[in-house]
């Protein structure tokens, strides 16, 4: 399927758009048009079957079309079940991959994407700058997958206790460097890396970034199989609330709609950086530096996938609704939750929770779910006292939290990133 940059700009091959990550004029690629869908599978079926069903058309007549059953199947090897916690609300839980938030789905696809992309004999080095999740999604995926390293920078001291020693207990192919900086800091030191030629000559990179197409598309697969799970039990079509930072997840959740899927209401929960509230609610983008918060991955205050939304949807206000969520909201909903349905959510997740209360204040019917971004134990420190109680890790958490970790230290600028890329290569 044939891509485009939203600055316009020219035409290229979906597997032309994941390999580059930002399109060359600084744009974000998009289908030039959605696909039609052959019939639906049945809401039996996996996720991995879904997905394949809901991505082949992408990859219509390009190399990676014969593949795209085995990259699903790959990529797609732990489920995205519903919990209903009453009759029409539930949490459609994205954290049973192997660091426990739902970057884990993208990035999965995107390393079976690339590596199925040889280019003779080079290893490519995966930078990425993360606020927490995504640099473990990467670095979970791509580790010791032949051909590939990873380097991800991280804000010192920023992220949660668990997710800095996560990020550091990969070893082999994955490098981690603590940046005395904040999480703006990496990302403008990622994004000169990728502008500056000659070190991609003798460096060649390969962007993870939450752009990417190869992380977004696949995002659709799990808000499909739950809308189709939904109207197989006999349901209206269901309604999501997506705790949003990028806003690449709950773009993915419209687009599944925009391919037909039965889907009612999309609601992106904010926390207290509201950027993209403001926005639906005045109709001007204002970015602007953002604030931290208990759900710190999504603290975000110039949201990259506004440009898609616009892009795609000139009357955005139509298509999707928002609403922000404090700090003291966050710690009285996991409480709220945990003592109505002895459930812990992390805190992006009572972001969700949240706003869905609100919505059914208001008057909201029918069924909705709450997309449950992470598990909880990965921010044990907030939950905790929330609940009063522990918050154990899921298996794999705690294998990774089990090893050692080493972090480099790095300063905040481009040259120590490129000294550091090309010592590596
Ligand atoms: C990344 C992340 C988000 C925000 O997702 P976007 O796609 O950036 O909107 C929400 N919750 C968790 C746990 C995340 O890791």
């Amino acid at each position: 399927m044939q891509c485009v940059s939203t600055r316009g700009g020219s035409v290229v091959s979906l597997s032309e758009a994941i390999a580059a990550g930002l399109a060359p004029d600084g744009g974000l690629f998009l289908p030039v048009q959605v696909p039609v869908l052959p019939p639906a599978p049945t809401s039996a079926e996996s996720l991995a079957v879904v997905a394949s069903w809901l991505l082949r058309p992408f990859f219509a007549d390009e190399p990676l079309e014969a593949h795209v059953d085995a990259i699903c199947a790959s990529a797609f090897t732990f489920p995205a079940p519903t919990r209903w916690l009453e009759p029409e609300t539930g949490l459609l839980e994205l954290f049973h991959g192997p660091t426990a938030a739902f970057k884990d789905f993208g990035a999965r696809f995107l390393a079976e994407c690339t590596a199925r992309m040889p280019v003779e004999g080079r290893i490519r080095t995966v930078l990425v700058a993360t606020s927490g999740d995504t640099g473990a999604a990467v670095a979970a995926a791509f580790h010791r997958r032949a051909g590939f390293r990873v380097l991800v920078l991280y804000p010192d001291g920023r992220v949660s206790a668990r997710q800095a020693h996560q990020l550091g207990a990969f070893g082999d192919n994955v490098h981690a460097f603590r940046v005395a900086g904040t999480f703006d800091d990496c990302q403008r030191m990622v994004k000169a890396a990728f502008l500056d030629r000659e070190l991609q000559r003798r460096a060649p990179l390969l962007s993870a970034n939450s752009i990417s197409l190869g992380r977004l598309l696949p995002q659709m697969a799990y808000y499909a199989q739950a809308a189709l799970q939904t109207r197989a039990r006999g349901l209206a079509p269901v309604s999501f609330v997506v705790p949003t930072g990028n806003l690449g997840n709950a773009f993915a959740c419209l687009l599944a709609r925009e391919l037909g899927l039965p889907i009612g209401r999309v609601v992106l929960a904010t926390n207290s950086n509201r950027v993209l509230v403001d926005f639906l609610s005045t109709g001007r983008y204002e970015p602007r530096a953002s604030v931290a918060t208990l759900a710190n991955a999504m603290d975000v205050g110039a949201p990259s996938n506004v440009e898609r939304l616009r892009a795609l949807f000139p009357d955005a206000s139509s298509v999707v609704e928002a609403d922000a969520v404090d700090d003291a909201t966050i710690r009285a909903t996991i409480a709220s939750i945990w003592q109505r349905h002895g459930e812990a959510i992390c805190p992006h997740t009572a972001c969700g929770v949240a706003v869905l209360e609100r919505l059914r204040g208001a008057g909201a019917q029918g069924p909705w779910l709450v997309a449950a971004t992470a598990h909880p134990a990965k921010f044990d420190t907030i939950v905790e006292p929330a609940i009063g109680a522990p918050c154990p890790p899921p298996e794999a958490l705690a294998a990774l939290l089990a090893k050692p970790a080493h972090a480099t230290p790095m300063q905040p600028s481009s040259e120590a990133l490129s000294n550091a890329l090309l010592e590596l290569a």
